[in-house]
């Protein structure tokens, strides 16, 4: 038994040897993409139910190889969170997305908000508000053209510290959204005391529509949402039904690839062409 349980033993070092060789590869590919530039800024539309136009968009980070292969977010943000390196691949991609959206206000293309995800890190960076007051400053975006998506887990560390800090990103005109709501540990009584703007459903309560559970649920967060007077995005609609049961829980914007996947610069450029107010 002992020689089982010192095989064991080795065993699971070396799965452990083998998840930090992964981790130190990805934290190198995350380095030598940073310093060549491989990171750049995808765009998926926000639609208004009511009206069935575009509201705003969420900016959504890709790695592109050099072969010009895209690497999902989820396999490099974590490790990025951990190493620190989130903080300057979220300077790029606040930079860049406030650089395209006035772009495209210029071209008369768009007027609403960007939504850009703030990692824990870069909340609780003691010099944020300068660095996002710089970029504004360096793209000429006006403040009330950006929207800051923020977890639960990321403003519970500590709340009323969070609360300073989001009061001073409201301060200066930024919308503030509360993302993947219900997935994390949240605290009603912390959620009124939020200066938040906007409330969005994570995919996963959506996915559950098709049960009445699933549907009383995302009802639930609904009123909860619109007591606090917020804004509902739902994210992750897939299907036709799934935005009318959307509808009739007074939901306010849509966003999922029933209306469009994350798009790349040049391909948003075209949707907004395509769904430009005449
Ligand atoms: P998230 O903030 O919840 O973003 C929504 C994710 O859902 C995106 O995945 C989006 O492509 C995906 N999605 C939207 N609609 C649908 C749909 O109808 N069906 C399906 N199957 N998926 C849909 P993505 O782009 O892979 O990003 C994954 C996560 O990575 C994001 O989740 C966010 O937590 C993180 N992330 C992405 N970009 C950034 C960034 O610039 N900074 C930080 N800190 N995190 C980021
Ligand atoms: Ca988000
Ligand atoms: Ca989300
Ligand atoms: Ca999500």
């Amino acid at each position: 038994a002992k020689s089982q349980g010192a095989n064991r033993y080795l065993f699971f070092n070396d799965s452990m040897n083998k998840l930090a060789v992964k981790r130190l590869q990805v934290e190198n590919l995350i380095r030598h993409g940073l310093k060549e530039s491989y990171f750049s800024v995808y765009y998926q539309p926000k639609m208004d139910i009511a009206t069935g136009r575009l509201t705003g968009m969420e900016a959504l980070v890709r790695f592109i190889t050099p072969k010009g292969g895209l690497i999902s977010p989820a396999s490099f943000i974590p490790v990025a969170e951990e190493t620190g390196q989130i903080i300057e691949i979220g300077e790029v991609v606040l930079r860049q997305a406030c650089k395209d959206v006035k772009r495209w206000i210029d071209q008369d293309l768009f007027q609403g908000r960007v939504a850009v995800n703030l990692s824990s890190r870069q909340f609780s960076l003691p010099f944020l508000c300068e660095q996002i007051d710089d970029i504004l400053q360096e793209t000429e975006l006006p403040s009330y053209h950006l929207e800051l998506e923020i977890t639960e887990g990321t403003v519970m560390q500590s709340p009323p510290q969070a609360i300073d800090t989001m009061k001073k990103l409201r301060a200066r005109g930024i919308h503030l959204a509360m993302d993947d709501f219900g997935t994390g540990y949240s605290s009603l009584a912390y959620l009124k005391q939020f200066p938040l703007n906007t409330l969005k459903i994570d995919k996963a309560f959506v996915d559950d529509m098709n049960t009445a559970r699933g549907r009383n649920m995302v009802d639930t967060i609904v009123t909860i949402a619109h007591n606090l007077s917020l804004t509902v995005v739902a994210e992750g609609v897939e299907q036709a039904e799934q935005l009318e049961m959307l509808r009739k829980l007074r939901c306010e914007v849509i966003q999922g690839y029933y209306y469009s996947k994350p798009l790349s610069a040049d391909d948003f450029a075209d949707f907004l062409r395509q769904h430009k107010i005449q």
